[in-house]
């Protein structure tokens, strides 16, 4: 595979954060409902299904689920938002730590990253 990101591949990328980005808005609509204090903020949609014990415990259970779900979807949107933001302005593809171009390779299986993989890799070992 070609390991040089030119404007062919950032297109491709583009195209494909464009919807995923789609994908996650859909999602998070599934599984949120406006939040009542933050009128700009998403919160995970309280679920009714009765009075019964069960089926609060279930209320319950399916509320924390959508929360945990609703703030990995937000994570993953902002990644994405990033990326989109990166490539508007021209950054798309330069590790944010050394600043050295980040393999096509990489950014083609995972198109939100924006560190290099050597980068990556010592911050893990940091961690
Ligand atoms: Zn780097």
């Amino acid at each position: 595979m070609e390991n040089v990101l030119d404007k062919k591949i950032i297109a491709e990328i583009k195209a494909d954060l464009l919807a995923r980005k789609e994908q996650i808005l859909d999602n998070i609509k599934d599984i949120s409902q406006p939040d009542s204090h933050e009128s700009d903020h998403l919160g995970a949609k309280f679920p009714e299904y009765g009075d019964k014990a069960d089926e609060n415990a279930q209320e319950i259970n399916d509320y924390s689920t959508n929360s945990a779900t609703e703030k990995v979807l937000e994570k993953t949107l902002a990644d994405i938002e990033g990326a989109l933001k990166r490539i508007e302005n021209g950054t798309y593809g330069i590790c944010k730590y050394c600043h050295q171009p980040i393999a096509a390779k990489r950014l083609q299986a995972r198109p939100v990253a924006s560190a290099c993989i050597s980068c990556k890799t010592e911050l893990q070992e940091n961690e």
